[in-house]
């Protein structure tokens, strides 16, 4: 019985001892691969790394971080190809974790977006997001593919189910559904993108400036005009883009005194401008200059300003005083002055955006020339 005994103990710690040598061994392999790999880094072969890190070694959340941070630095060195192929290599791998294998997909997909291949990007996106439709990281990216590709309905889309499930905002999501509204030929759909614009942000002058350019395109002058003029009242910048379909709906001198009553409560470089083109349109062509040149005193570096007032004067006899504004404008152009700029990563522009082209952040660009006359 004592025999028998001890005989099973000794079977058990022969199997015991035999697994942990096994998984020792394992180990051992892996970790020697996984440093020939990085040895391999160093000396500058990646090809050679690649080959090693993914052969024989085990992906498991201790190991991930060193991977991405290899899939990362690939794709900063713009070796896209390599990256893909790592993060391929890493999903071959039969034992993957369910979560780690999305925290893969996600880096392919990222590698893809940065390729420019932004289908296959979205195309994991859109999965990785259905299995865990809560995902913050993954809908933020799809949502920036999606505007990448200037498909801001699919975007729009993607930034509900953020505000939905994270902390996505509603002031980005009726960007994105004014800019879909905007981009909308079939007019009926396009209402419904400018309405709900307007009903998810209240405050949104970009929602009011699509509400307002979709009535006029339905006709419908009344609503335009009133959606156009709140636009102007909720975000100034807009007033220049406003001035145009304000005069097509309500005529020029009901733009003119609309412009005139919003200097009366606030003195904005972009009114003055908005004042001007609409005066152009009476025919009252020299108090349009003079705006222009009062819009140019508030804000030197206007260039929306300068180049109203270069046009202005080219079509008007004023031909010497037309030629050194001109040579005053291809000088602000040449030393490629911008009034506007991200106040995330400092790209310039020369009139107001909602999306930094170059950080991807909305409601980042602000008018950065002169102080607001207010303050003054
Ligand atoms: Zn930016």
């Amino acid at each position: 019985m004592v025999e028998a005994l001890i005989l099973v103990a000794a079977a058990v710690l022969a199997a015991g001892i035999y697994s942990l040598l096994a998984r020792r061994r394992r180990e051992t392999d892996a970790a020697r691969a996984y440093l020939q790999g990085f040895r391999y880094i160093l000396s500058d072969e990646p090809d050679a790394a690649l080959e090693q890190l993914t052969r024989a070694v085990e992906v498991d959340a201790r190991t991930l971080e060193t991977y991405f941070a290899l899939g990362a630095l690939f794709r900063r060195t713009g070796e896209h190809e390599r990256a893909v192929r790592l993060h391929q290599n890493m999903l071959l791998k039969t034992d993957l974790a369910p979560r780690l294998r999305l925290q893969i997909e996600l880096e392919l997909a990222l590698d893809f977006q940065r390729a420019g291949m932004l289908e296959r990007a979205a195309e994991i996106y859109e999965r990785v997001t259905e299995t865990e439709p809560g995902w913050r990281e993954a809908l933020l990216r799809l949502r920036q593919v999606y505007e990448e590709q200037r498909n801001f309905a699919r975007a729009a889309e993607t930034q509900a189910r953020l505000v939905e499930r994270c902390d996505g905002t509603r002031a980005i999501l009726a960007h994105l559904l004014a800019e879909a509204a905007l981009a909308e030929e079939d007019s009926g759909l396009a209402a419904r993108f400018a309405e709900r614009a307007a009903s998810v942000d209240a405050e949104s002058g970009h929602a009011s400036f699509a509400l307002g350019m979709v009535r006029l395109g339905q006709g419908r002058a009344k609503e335009a005009v009133a959606a156009l003029k709140r636009c102007c009242e909720l975000e100034p910048e807009l007033a220049p883009r406003a001035a145009e379909p304000l005069v097509e709906a309500a005529g020029a001198g009901r733009a003119v005194s609309f412009f005139n009553s919003r200097l009366s409560a606030a003195d904005h470089p972009a009114t003055r401008v908005a004042l001007a083109r609409c005066l152009r349109h009476a025919g009252r062509v020299e108090e349009a200059t003079a705006q222009l040149r009062r819009a140019l005193d508030l804000d030197p570096r206007y260039v929306e300003a300068r180049l109203t007032l270069g046009r202005a004067l080219l079509g008007s006899s004023m031909g010497d005083e037309a030629r050194r504004e001109l040579e005053r404008l291809l000088a602000a152009f040449s030393t490629q002055e911008s009034g506007f700029a991200c106040r995330t990563c400092g790209h310039g522009y020369g009139e107001l955006q909602f999306r930094c082209t170059r950080c991807l952040n909305w409601d980042t660009v602000r008018r950065v020339a002169a102080a607001a006359p207010e303050e003054r």
